[in-house]
């Protein structure tokens, strides 16, 4: 589904993805239904999870969205546990992720299959209409970020797609919970989606 060389950029880009989990990202979305739609990511940051996704999604004949406000979460701000200092604007003081982006995504030759959509999230979901064939959810991981991309972007999965969620800790110990609390389980009791795959942190649900 990655070829060789696909899979090595996307191992040495740069961004919070470990391999075994953009390898499990790249086959859920190898088996997306792209006749219900395009696929759709929040959280793009450096790029790494795009390189992932958007080589599959050419192969499917369809493109990534890749959702950010290339301002970083909270947990990459000055202070937090991980922030990234060159990725800073000094002439702003915040932090821009999307340069970095777009190199990422030029170096892996992908500027015809990934499409960057730079905005807040929820802004961006209401504002949204197509119905998608994959949603990866890896965005914000607070608590409201993290209920908000639950309740904006999880109603635009077609029925017989795909919410990949990133950072599902069920034991705090090993991280943040939003993800876990907000999206994963609120999704699984909601009825409308059914648990298929899960590998480290991720989890591959399929809307009924
Ligand atoms: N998928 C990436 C990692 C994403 S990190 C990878 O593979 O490396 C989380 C990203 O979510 C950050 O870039 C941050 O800017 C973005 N983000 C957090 N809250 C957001 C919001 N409310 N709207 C848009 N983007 C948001
Ligand atoms: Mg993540």
């Amino acid at each position: 589904m990655l070829t060789g060389t696909e899979l090595s950029v996307a191992r040495a880009s740069r961004g919070f993805m470990p391999d075994d989990e953009g390898l499990a990202l790249a086959q859920a979305a190898a088996g997306a239904d792209v006749s219900l739609g395009p696929l759709l990511e929040v959280g793009g940051y450096c790029g790494k999870s795009a390189c992932y996704l958007g080589p599959v999604a050419r192969r499917l004949g369809t493109v990534l969205f890749s959702v950010d406000h290339h301002r970083g979460s909270e947990e990459n701000q000055a202070g937090w546990e991980w922030h990234e200092p060159d990725l800073v604007d000094p002439d702003v003081g915040l932090m821009d992720t999307l340069p970095v982006f777009r190199r990422t995504v030029f170096d892996a030759g992908l500027e015809d299959a990934v499409v960057a959509v730079v905005g807040h999230s929820a802004a961006v979901a209401r504002a949204w209409s197509m119905p998608l064939s994959l949603l990866f959810i890896d965005g914000g991981h607070g608590v409201q970020p993290a209920a908000d991309d639950y309740e904006f972007w999880t109603p635009h999965v077609a029925s017989g797609g795909l919410l990949v969620i990133h950072d599902v800790f069920e034991d705090p110990a090993d991280g943040g919970r939003p993800p876990y609390e907000r999206i994963y389980l609120p999704a699984l009791k909601s009825g409308r989606f059914t648990e298929i795959d899960a590998c480290g942190s991720l989890r591959v649900l399929r809307r009924r």
